[in-house]
């Protein structure tokens, strides 16, 4: 089970020494009046993450599906009416819960691969003319296929059909680690969690919260207790946490945002984009398609990756995992047996990655798998020796 080698699964992420010493901490008592001195400035430091001046940020002990949770219970009545498009496990997910809230889904179904429909979205926005959809979803980084969707074109397409409807957005595999903006793009509810590209433990979820959906609070009647954002901010405006706080994740939290915003987040997703791009060039020289349908939907955080015809690439993950002791993403859904996942986000370097393509190539080859060894890290080494650079790409 404690391998010293890298994971390159999606979340959760490898986590550094300098956070791992964090969370070594002895038991503190979480009503004396310094657990004020922690909590404050980790929910500063976590609105700086998401880009809001304007919201607030409330955690609670939870992984990221506790998240998706509070952010429905606490802003939804049952029967309000929630437009989301599918087009991965994650998206289907998040779909499955809002009808187990017995909420109102209007689904839009998408090819997995694809990114979500910006112009969908604004069609059936426009169509909804006495505004019954209450909350448009969408998942801005698909985990199960690698896509990456624009968050900030679902905002325009909302604003041009002029639909009060808010805006629940799915960042969990995205957020520190690549670009996003809350205030910016106008969203009401970003759930994210510790795990991923905060490098922490499990068990936490981070929620950005605007203050139009605070003020939903009020009025929404979904049941909701251990979850409730009163309770939670209202303790956390105090200094104080409504039960028991994960203490150790707290305190891992703290160093986590000393050395993402220490590092700048801008460099932190300059990265993120140099390690993606070295791993799709080795993809591009094993002669193997990524599940993302082009470029601008490609993930900085993680890659899907369609075996050969005739392959299963569950029998790939598993001999990685047999012979080499490393740890690669499954095919998630009906992706299963025809894909794996290449994870590349949080605690990653040019050096971890070539690491992983090295493995995957030889667990190919011993697979039978149509590449040459070294063709994959050869690209990448090539690749990391000059990368593009990422200021021009974003002016691209
Ligand atoms: C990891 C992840 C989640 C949450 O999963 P948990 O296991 O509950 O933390 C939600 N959405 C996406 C896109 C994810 O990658």
């Amino acid at each position: 089970m404690a391998s010293p080698n890298p994971v390159f699964i999606p979340g959760p992420t490898n986590i550094p020494d300098r956070l791992r010493h964090a969370m070594n901490i002895q038991t503190l008592d979480h009503r004396a009046p310094d657990f004020v001195e922690l909590m404050a400035p980790l929910l500063d430091g976590l609105k700086a993450v998401f880009k809001t001046t304007t919201g607030s940020v409330i955690t609670f002990p939870a992984s990221g599906t506790g998240g998706w949770e509070a952010a429905i219970t606490n802003t939804l009545s049952p029967g309000d009416k929630v437009l989301v498009a599918r087009f991965g496990m994650f998206s289907h997910r998040w779909i499955d819960m809002c009808q187990r809230h017995n909420l109102d889904v209007e689904i839009i179904e998408c090819e997995w691969g694809s990114g979500a429909p910006a112009d969908v979205y604004g069609e059936r926005l426009a169509a909804d003319k006495n505004h019954e959809i209450k909350a448009v979803l969408v998942t801005h980084n698909e985990t199960a296929t690698g896509v990456r969707s624009d968050i900030g074109a679902v905002r325009e397409a909302m604003n041009a059909a002029g639909h009060p409807a808010m805006l629940y957005v799915d960042c969990v595999s995205s957020l520190a680690s690549m670009d996003f903006r809350m205030d910016d793009w106008g969203v009401d509810l970003a759930v994210s969690g510790s795990q991923k590209g905060f490098m922490l433990a499990t068990g936490m979820a981070i929620i950005g919260v605007s203050e139009r959906a605070l003020k939903a609070c009020d009025t929404a009647t979904c049941p909701r207790c251990f979850f409730d954002f009163r309770d939670m901010a209202g303790a956390n405006a105090n200094g104080g946490y409504p039960y028991t706080p994960p203490l150790q994740i707290m305190f891992g939290l703290r160093e986590s945002l000393n050395m993402l915003l220490g590092e700048g987040l801008d460099q932190v997703f300059a990265r993120h984009y140099r390690i993606a791009e070295g791993i799709r060039t080795a993809i591009a020289a094993w002669g193997l398609k990524l599940c993302a349908n082009s470029p601008e939907l490609y993930s900085d955080t993680v890659s899907a990756i369609y075996v050969p015809e005739g392959f299963d690439s569950n029998v790939l993950t598993k001999h990685a995992f047999d012979a080499y002791d490393v740890s690669f993403g499954v095919g998630l859904g009906q992706m299963a047996g025809k894909a794996f996942r290449i994870g590349h986000l949080g605690l990653m370097t040019d050096v971890m990655a070539l690491s992983g393509i090295a493995t995957m190539e030889m667990a190919m080859k011993d697979l039978d798998y149509p590449i040459e060894l070294g063709a994959g890290v050869a690209a990448a080494q090539n690749y990391y020796r000059h990368p593009t650079n990422f200021a021009n790409k974003q002016a691209a």
